[in-house]
Protein backbone atom coordinates (compact mmCIF):
# COMPACT_ATOMS: atom_id res chain seq x y z
CA UNK A 1 0.00 0.00 0.00
CA UNK A 2 0.99 3.64 -0.77
CA UNK A 3 -0.10 6.66 -0.09
CA UNK A 4 -0.70 8.99 -2.71
CA UNK A 5 -2.20 12.31 -3.96
CA UNK A 6 -4.57 12.53 -7.23
CA UNK A 7 -4.34 15.25 -8.92
CA UNK A 8 -7.36 16.27 -11.72
CA UNK A 9 -6.84 19.26 -14.24
CA UNK A 10 -9.61 20.88 -16.35
CA UNK A 11 -10.10 18.39 -19.39
CA UNK A 12 -11.82 20.98 -21.22
CA UNK A 13 -9.10 23.21 -22.87
CA UNK A 14 -6.59 20.56 -22.68
CA UNK A 15 -8.83 18.20 -25.12
CA UNK A 16 -7.70 20.68 -28.02
CA UNK A 17 -3.74 20.74 -30.15
CA UNK A 18 -3.03 22.85 -26.93
CA UNK A 19 -2.75 19.93 -25.02
CA UNK A 20 1.10 19.34 -24.65
CA UNK A 21 1.52 22.89 -24.51
CA UNK A 22 -1.13 24.01 -21.14
CA UNK A 23 0.63 20.52 -19.73
CA UNK A 24 3.78 21.55 -20.01
CA UNK A 25 3.02 24.73 -18.09
CA UNK A 26 0.53 23.45 -15.73
CA UNK A 27 3.78 20.47 -15.14
CA UNK A 28 6.29 22.98 -14.32
CA UNK A 29 4.18 25.13 -12.22
CA UNK A 30 2.76 22.17 -9.91
CA UNK A 31 6.69 21.23 -9.80
CA UNK A 32 7.14 24.84 -8.47
CA UNK A 33 4.17 24.35 -5.71
CA UNK A 34 5.87 21.14 -4.94
CA UNK A 35 9.54 22.55 -4.72
CA UNK A 36 9.76 22.78 -0.85
CA UNK A 37 8.06 19.31 -0.24
CA UNK A 38 9.80 15.99 -0.24
CA UNK A 39 7.95 13.91 -2.82
CA UNK A 40 7.54 12.61 -6.58
CA UNK A 41 5.08 13.74 -9.19
CA UNK A 42 4.63 10.56 -11.52
CA UNK A 43 2.75 12.56 -14.86
CA UNK A 44 0.37 10.10 -16.06
CA UNK A 45 -1.63 10.09 -19.48
CA UNK A 46 -5.02 11.35 -17.21
CA UNK A 47 -3.84 12.23 -14.41
CA UNK A 48 -1.37 13.20 -12.21
CA UNK A 49 -0.14 11.57 -9.05
CA UNK A 50 2.70 12.98 -6.07
CA UNK A 51 4.21 10.26 -4.07
CA UNK A 52 6.70 9.12 -1.66
CA UNK A 53 6.06 11.67 0.60
CA UNK A 54 6.32 11.68 4.45
CA UNK A 55 2.91 11.40 6.04
CA UNK A 56 3.04 14.22 8.12
CA UNK A 57 3.45 16.63 5.14
CA UNK A 58 0.15 15.94 3.25
CA UNK A 59 -2.02 18.25 4.60
CA UNK A 60 0.93 20.89 3.20
CA UNK A 61 1.41 19.31 0.26
CA UNK A 62 -2.40 19.18 -0.38
CA UNK A 63 -2.66 23.27 0.67
CA UNK A 64 0.16 23.90 -1.95
CA UNK A 65 -1.29 22.29 -4.36
CA UNK A 66 -4.60 24.21 -4.43
CA UNK A 67 -2.79 27.41 -5.15
CA UNK A 68 -2.05 25.43 -8.72
CA UNK A 69 -4.38 27.33 -11.16
CA UNK A 70 -5.63 24.49 -13.90
CA UNK A 71 -6.00 21.90 -10.73
CA UNK A 72 -9.74 21.25 -10.70
CA UNK A 73 -9.61 18.64 -7.77
CA UNK A 74 -7.14 16.48 -5.44
CA UNK A 75 -8.21 13.35 -3.55
CA UNK A 76 -5.52 11.76 -1.16
CA UNK A 77 -5.64 8.48 -1.78
CA UNK A 78 -4.32 4.55 -1.60
CA UNK A 79 -2.47 3.30 -4.33
CA UNK A 80 -3.09 -0.96 -3.62
CA UNK A 81 -2.92 -4.02 -5.79
CA UNK A 82 -6.26 -4.47 -7.70
CA UNK A 83 -6.88 -7.88 -6.53
CA UNK A 84 -10.76 -8.08 -5.20
CA UNK A 85 -9.96 -8.77 -1.62
CA UNK A 86 -8.12 -6.08 -1.44
CA UNK A 87 -10.11 -3.21 -3.06
CA UNK A 88 -12.96 -5.26 -0.54
CA UNK A 89 -10.29 -4.17 2.37
CA UNK A 90 -9.28 -0.22 1.45
CA UNK A 91 -12.86 0.10 0.14
CA UNK A 92 -14.68 -0.85 3.70
CA UNK A 93 -11.91 1.16 5.61
CA UNK A 94 -12.31 4.58 3.34
CA UNK A 95 -16.03 4.24 3.89
CA UNK A 96 -17.81 6.43 6.68
CA UNK A 97 -19.05 4.89 9.36
CA UNK A 98 -22.93 6.32 9.32
CA UNK A 99 -25.04 8.26 7.10
CA UNK A 100 -25.49 7.70 3.51
CA UNK A 101 -23.08 6.53 0.47
CA UNK A 102 -22.35 5.43 -2.97
CA UNK A 103 -19.56 3.36 -4.29
CA UNK A 104 -18.20 5.02 -7.42
CA UNK A 105 -15.83 2.27 -9.14
CA UNK A 106 -13.94 3.01 -12.62
CA UNK A 107 -12.10 0.46 -14.95
CA UNK A 108 -9.57 1.92 -16.43
CA UNK A 109 -8.42 -1.94 -17.27
CA UNK A 110 -11.52 -3.33 -19.36
CA UNK A 111 -9.69 -7.13 -19.00
CA UNK A 112 -11.03 -6.63 -15.07
CA UNK A 113 -13.14 -9.59 -14.40
CA UNK A 114 -16.02 -7.07 -12.62
CA UNK A 115 -17.27 -4.50 -14.66
CA UNK A 116 -17.77 -0.97 -12.63
CA UNK A 117 -21.27 -1.44 -12.06
CA UNK A 118 -20.48 -5.51 -10.42
CA UNK A 119 -17.54 -4.23 -8.75
CA UNK A 120 -19.33 -0.96 -7.21
CA UNK A 121 -22.04 -3.21 -6.01
CA UNK A 122 -20.29 -5.87 -4.84
CA UNK A 123 -17.98 -3.64 -2.71
CA UNK A 124 -21.05 -1.01 -1.49
CA UNK A 125 -22.27 -4.72 -0.21
CA UNK A 126 -19.50 -5.39 1.28
CA UNK A 127 -19.47 -2.00 2.98
CA UNK A 128 -22.76 -2.15 4.15
CA UNK A 129 -22.26 -5.79 5.99
CA UNK A 130 -19.13 -3.92 7.94
CA UNK A 131 -21.15 -0.80 8.89
CA UNK A 132 -24.74 -1.85 9.29
CA UNK A 133 -25.89 1.85 10.09
CA UNK A 134 -25.06 2.64 6.64
CA UNK A 135 -27.68 3.57 3.98
CA UNK A 136 -26.89 3.38 0.17
CA UNK A 137 -28.18 6.25 -1.71
CA UNK A 138 -26.91 6.15 -5.34
CA UNK A 139 -28.33 9.53 -6.54
CA UNK A 140 -27.86 11.92 -3.78
CA UNK A 141 -24.91 10.28 -1.18
CA UNK A 142 -23.28 12.39 1.81
CA UNK A 143 -20.17 10.20 0.79
CA UNK A 144 -18.89 8.57 -1.86
CA UNK A 145 -16.22 5.73 -2.14
CA UNK A 146 -14.30 5.97 -5.33
CA UNK A 147 -12.03 3.27 -6.53
CA UNK A 148 -10.51 3.21 -9.23
CA UNK A 149 -8.81 0.19 -10.72
CA UNK A 150 -5.76 0.90 -13.21
CA UNK A 151 -4.60 -1.24 -16.13
CA UNK A 152 -1.13 -1.59 -14.20
CA UNK A 153 -2.44 -4.37 -11.76
CA UNK A 154 -3.05 -1.30 -9.13
CA UNK A 155 -6.56 0.88 -8.12
CA UNK A 156 -6.75 3.87 -6.49
CA UNK A 157 -8.71 4.16 -3.61
CA UNK A 158 -10.49 7.21 -1.76
CA UNK A 159 -13.20 8.83 0.20
CA UNK A 160 -13.25 12.25 -0.50
CA UNK A 161 -12.48 15.07 -3.25
CA UNK A 162 -11.22 18.80 -2.26
CA UNK A 163 -11.38 21.43 -4.39
CA UNK A 164 -8.48 22.23 -6.49
CA UNK A 165 -7.97 26.35 -7.60
CA UNK A 166 -9.53 26.25 -10.97
CA UNK A 167 -8.49 28.36 -13.76
CA UNK A 168 -6.13 27.97 -16.30
CA UNK A 169 -2.33 27.10 -15.91
CA UNK A 170 -0.78 30.64 -14.91
CA UNK A 171 1.82 31.57 -18.07
CA UNK A 172 -0.45 30.10 -20.34
CA UNK A 173 -2.15 32.91 -21.91
CA UNK A 174 0.54 35.50 -21.61
CA UNK A 175 1.58 38.51 -20.23
CA UNK A 176 -0.02 41.69 -18.66
CA UNK A 177 0.97 44.30 -16.30
CA UNK A 178 -0.68 45.26 -12.27
CA UNK A 179 -1.04 48.33 -11.23
CA UNK A 180 -0.71 47.55 -8.06
CA UNK A 181 -1.83 50.24 -5.13
CA UNK A 182 -1.40 48.57 -1.99
CA UNK A 183 -5.13 48.81 -1.68
CA UNK A 184 -7.77 45.95 -1.58
CA UNK A 185 -8.48 45.59 -4.31
CA UNK A 186 -5.46 45.08 -7.10
CA UNK A 187 -4.16 42.24 -5.75
CA UNK A 188 -7.79 40.58 -6.13
CA UNK A 189 -7.61 41.74 -9.68
CA UNK A 190 -3.88 40.41 -10.28
CA UNK A 191 -5.07 37.30 -8.92
CA UNK A 192 -8.22 36.74 -11.24
CA UNK A 193 -6.14 37.16 -14.22
CA UNK A 194 -4.11 34.80 -12.88
CA UNK A 195 -6.72 32.40 -13.02
CA UNK A 196 -7.25 32.76 -16.27
CA UNK A 197 -3.74 31.86 -16.94
CA UNK A 198 -2.16 35.67 -17.42
CA UNK A 199 1.37 35.70 -15.43
CA UNK A 200 2.14 39.56 -15.07
CA UNK A 201 4.91 41.97 -13.93
CA UNK A 202 3.36 44.61 -11.48
CA UNK A 203 3.74 48.55 -11.35
CA UNK A 204 3.37 50.98 -8.27
CA UNK A 205 3.60 54.31 -8.29
CA UNK A 206 4.50 56.78 -5.21
CA UNK A 207 5.15 59.45 -4.49
CA UNK A 208 7.77 59.62 -2.09
CA UNK A 209 8.48 61.87 0.59
CA UNK A 210 4.72 62.38 0.33
CA UNK A 211 4.58 58.58 0.69
CA UNK A 212 6.22 56.65 3.24
CA UNK A 213 8.74 53.78 2.71
CA UNK A 214 6.00 51.69 4.74
CA UNK A 215 3.61 52.01 2.02
CA UNK A 216 6.78 50.56 -0.40
CA UNK A 217 7.09 47.83 1.78
CA UNK A 218 3.27 46.93 2.05
CA UNK A 219 3.22 46.84 -1.66
CA UNK A 220 6.52 44.59 -1.88
CA UNK A 221 4.79 42.25 0.66
CA UNK A 222 1.12 42.11 -1.13
CA UNK A 223 3.60 40.81 -4.32
CA UNK A 224 5.08 38.32 -2.27
CA UNK A 225 1.63 37.19 -1.21
CA UNK A 226 0.08 37.05 -4.45
CA UNK A 227 3.02 34.80 -6.09
CA UNK A 228 1.32 31.75 -4.17
CA UNK A 229 -0.53 32.00 -6.19
CA UNK A 230 -0.16 34.27 -9.39
CA UNK A 231 3.47 33.01 -10.13
CA UNK A 232 6.70 34.93 -10.15
CA UNK A 233 5.96 38.87 -10.16
CA UNK A 234 8.47 41.27 -10.84
CA UNK A 235 7.89 44.46 -9.29
CA UNK A 236 8.52 47.95 -10.88
CA UNK A 237 8.26 51.41 -8.79
CA UNK A 238 7.55 54.98 -10.67
CA UNK A 239 7.70 58.20 -8.91
CA UNK A 240 4.93 60.54 -9.77
CA UNK A 241 5.36 63.13 -7.05
CA UNK A 242 6.49 65.61 -9.65
CA UNK A 243 3.69 64.54 -11.80
CA UNK A 244 1.34 65.36 -8.95
CA UNK A 245 3.12 68.48 -7.23
CA UNK A 246 2.85 70.29 -10.82
CA UNK A 247 -0.70 68.93 -11.35
CA UNK A 248 -1.65 70.91 -8.42
CA UNK A 249 0.11 73.50 -8.88
CA UNK A 250 -1.73 73.81 -12.24
CA UNK A 251 -4.81 72.59 -12.59
CA UNK A 252 -8.41 72.26 -11.27
CA UNK A 253 -9.02 70.46 -8.03
CA UNK A 254 -11.76 68.57 -8.81
CA UNK A 255 -9.47 67.23 -11.92
CA UNK A 256 -6.53 66.25 -9.73
CA UNK A 257 -7.60 62.69 -9.40
CA UNK A 258 -8.58 62.32 -13.18
CA UNK A 259 -5.26 63.58 -14.52
CA UNK A 260 -3.26 61.97 -11.82
CA UNK A 261 -4.87 58.36 -13.32
CA UNK A 262 -4.41 59.70 -16.97
CA UNK A 263 -0.92 59.69 -16.02
CA UNK A 264 -0.40 56.51 -14.40
CA UNK A 265 -2.22 54.70 -17.52
CA UNK A 266 0.71 56.74 -19.63
CA UNK A 267 2.86 55.43 -17.96
CA UNK A 268 1.94 51.79 -17.46
CA UNK A 269 1.63 51.48 -21.04
CA UNK A 270 5.09 53.11 -21.65
CA UNK A 271 6.18 50.07 -18.92
CA UNK A 272 4.58 47.81 -20.21
CA UNK A 273 6.16 48.53 -23.92
CA UNK A 274 9.32 48.09 -22.16
CA UNK A 275 8.59 45.17 -20.34
CA UNK A 276 6.73 42.76 -23.02
CA UNK A 277 3.67 43.25 -21.31
CA UNK A 278 1.03 42.95 -23.33
CA UNK A 279 -2.63 43.66 -21.73
CA UNK A 280 -2.82 46.15 -18.66
CA UNK A 281 -5.02 44.87 -15.49
CA UNK A 282 -5.98 47.31 -12.76
CA UNK A 283 -8.38 46.74 -9.94
CA UNK A 284 -11.20 49.21 -10.58
CA UNK A 285 -15.20 48.65 -10.40
CA UNK A 286 -17.92 50.38 -11.80
CA UNK A 287 -18.76 53.47 -9.47
CA UNK A 288 -16.77 52.33 -6.11
CA UNK A 289 -15.84 56.05 -6.17
CA UNK A 290 -15.29 59.15 -8.20
CA UNK A 291 -12.39 57.85 -10.24
CA UNK A 292 -14.78 55.12 -11.36
CA UNK A 293 -17.63 55.76 -12.96
CA UNK A 294 -18.00 55.40 -16.35
CA UNK A 295 -17.10 59.19 -17.39
CA UNK A 296 -13.61 58.83 -15.00
CA UNK A 297 -12.89 55.56 -17.08
CA UNK A 298 -13.80 56.46 -20.32
CA UNK A 299 -11.62 59.69 -19.46
CA UNK A 300 -8.58 57.93 -18.13
CA UNK A 301 -9.01 55.00 -20.43
CA UNK A 302 -8.68 57.18 -23.61
CA UNK A 303 -5.24 57.74 -22.85
CA UNK A 304 -4.16 54.38 -24.01
CA UNK A 305 -5.96 53.34 -27.03
CA UNK A 306 -3.03 50.70 -27.87
CA UNK A 307 -2.89 48.49 -25.22
CA UNK A 308 -6.03 46.30 -23.54
CA UNK A 309 -6.90 47.19 -20.48
CA UNK A 310 -8.69 44.24 -18.02
CA UNK A 311 -10.84 45.30 -14.99
CA UNK A 312 -11.66 42.27 -13.55
CA UNK A 313 -13.50 43.63 -10.35
CA UNK A 314 -15.82 45.67 -12.79
CA UNK A 315 -18.61 43.92 -11.93
CA UNK A 316 -18.06 42.83 -8.73
CA UNK A 317 -18.94 44.54 -4.78
CA UNK A 318 -16.63 45.61 -2.49
CA UNK A 319 -17.62 42.10 -0.23
CA UNK A 320 -17.11 39.98 -3.28
CA UNK A 321 -13.55 41.37 -3.13
CA UNK A 322 -12.89 41.43 0.05
CA UNK A 323 -13.91 37.89 0.55
CA UNK A 324 -11.61 36.96 -2.27
CA UNK A 325 -8.79 39.30 -0.46
CA UNK A 326 -8.85 36.92 2.91
CA UNK A 327 -9.08 33.69 0.95
CA UNK A 328 -5.83 34.67 -0.82
CA UNK A 329 -3.98 36.16 2.49
CA UNK A 330 -3.94 39.69 0.44
CA UNK A 331 -6.22 41.64 2.60
CA UNK A 332 -4.44 41.92 5.84
CA UNK A 333 -1.24 43.46 4.81
CA UNK A 334 -3.58 45.86 2.08
CA UNK A 335 -5.92 47.37 5.33
CA UNK A 336 -2.69 48.40 7.28
CA UNK A 337 -3.22 52.07 6.92
CA UNK A 338 0.27 53.53 5.29
CA UNK A 339 -1.11 56.14 2.74
CA UNK A 340 -1.35 55.85 -1.26
CA UNK A 341 -0.09 58.48 -3.62
CA UNK A 342 -3.69 58.88 -4.87
CA UNK A 343 -4.38 60.59 -1.38
CA UNK A 344 -1.89 63.02 -1.46
CA UNK A 345 -3.35 66.26 -2.52
CA UNK A 346 -7.12 64.97 -2.63
CA UNK A 347 -9.58 67.58 -3.53
CA UNK A 348 -12.53 67.93 -1.61
CA UNK A 349 -15.44 67.40 -4.73
CA UNK A 350 -13.35 64.99 -6.87
CA UNK A 351 -15.14 65.35 -10.59
CA UNK A 352 -17.12 62.05 -10.85
CA UNK A 353 -18.36 63.62 -14.40
CA UNK A 354 -14.60 64.43 -16.04
CA UNK A 355 -14.78 64.96 -19.76
CA UNK A 356 -12.00 64.36 -21.90
CA UNK A 357 -11.99 68.17 -23.22
CA UNK A 358 -11.81 69.22 -20.24
CA UNK A 359 -8.83 66.72 -18.89
CA UNK A 360 -6.99 67.87 -21.99
CA UNK A 361 -7.61 71.25 -21.29
CA UNK A 362 -6.30 70.44 -17.48
CA UNK A 363 -2.95 68.84 -19.43
CA UNK A 364 -2.26 71.58 -21.71
CA UNK A 365 -2.09 74.02 -18.60
CA UNK A 366 1.44 72.14 -17.61
CA UNK A 367 4.10 73.10 -19.88
CA UNK A 368 6.24 70.65 -19.12
CA UNK A 369 4.17 67.59 -18.59
CA UNK A 370 5.85 65.23 -21.00
CA UNK A 371 9.10 66.28 -19.86
CA UNK A 372 7.89 64.94 -16.30
CA UNK A 373 6.48 61.67 -17.81
CA UNK A 374 10.14 60.67 -19.17
CA UNK A 375 11.26 61.73 -15.75
CA UNK A 376 9.25 59.67 -14.48
CA UNK A 377 9.71 56.42 -16.44
CA UNK A 378 13.76 57.23 -16.28
CA UNK A 379 13.48 56.79 -12.75
CA UNK A 380 11.43 53.42 -12.91
CA UNK A 381 13.34 51.26 -10.30
CA UNK A 382 12.69 47.24 -9.83
CA UNK A 383 12.06 46.27 -6.08
CA UNK A 384 13.23 42.42 -5.37
CA UNK A 385 9.94 40.77 -4.46
P1 LIG B 1 -7.21 49.53 -4.73
O1 LIG B 1 -7.93 48.91 -3.58
O2 LIG B 1 -6.66 48.51 -5.69
O3 LIG B 1 -6.21 50.55 -4.29
P2 LIG B 1 -9.14 51.57 -5.03
O4 LIG B 1 -10.52 51.13 -4.75
O5 LIG B 1 -8.40 52.27 -3.98
O6 LIG B 1 -8.31 50.31 -5.55
P3 LIG B 1 -8.35 53.60 -6.92
O7 LIG B 1 -7.45 54.22 -5.94
O8 LIG B 1 -9.28 54.45 -7.72
O9 LIG B 1 -9.26 52.46 -6.32
O10 LIG B 1 -7.50 52.78 -7.93
C1 LIG B 1 -8.07 52.03 -8.95
C2 LIG B 1 -6.99 51.15 -9.54
O11 LIG B 1 -5.92 51.95 -10.06
C3 LIG B 1 -6.33 50.27 -8.51
O12 LIG B 1 -7.04 49.07 -8.29
C4 LIG B 1 -4.99 50.03 -9.13
O13 LIG B 1 -5.06 49.03 -10.13
C5 LIG B 1 -4.68 51.36 -9.79
N1 LIG B 1 -3.91 52.22 -8.87
C6 LIG B 1 -4.35 53.16 -8.02
N2 LIG B 1 -3.33 53.71 -7.32
C7 LIG B 1 -2.21 53.11 -7.74
C8 LIG B 1 -0.81 53.21 -7.40
N3 LIG B 1 -0.37 54.06 -6.48
N4 LIG B 1 0.06 52.42 -8.05
C9 LIG B 1 -0.36 51.54 -8.98
N5 LIG B 1 -1.64 51.38 -9.32
C10 LIG B 1 -2.56 52.16 -8.72
MG1 LIG C 1 -6.37 52.61 -3.88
Amino acid sequence: MKNVIVIRYGELYLKGKNRNYFERILIKNIRHALKNHTCKLEVGRSRYLVTDYDMAQEAAIVQSLQTVFGIYSLSVAVCIPNDYQTLEQYAVAAAPREGTFRVNAHRGDKRYPYTSVTLAAKLGEAILSAHPSLQVDLHNPQHTVWVDVRENGTAYVYGSVQEGAGGMPVGCAGKGLLLLSGGIDSPVAGYMMAKRGLCFDAIHFHSYPYTSERAKEKVIRLAAQMQKYCGKIRLFSIPVTKIQEEIHARCTDSYMITLLRRAMMRLAEKTAQRFHCDCLINGESLGQVASQTLESITVTNATVPNIPVFRPLIGMDKQEIIDIAQKIDTYETSVLPYEDCCTVFLPDSPATRPTLRRAEEEESKMENYEELLSEALENLEILTV
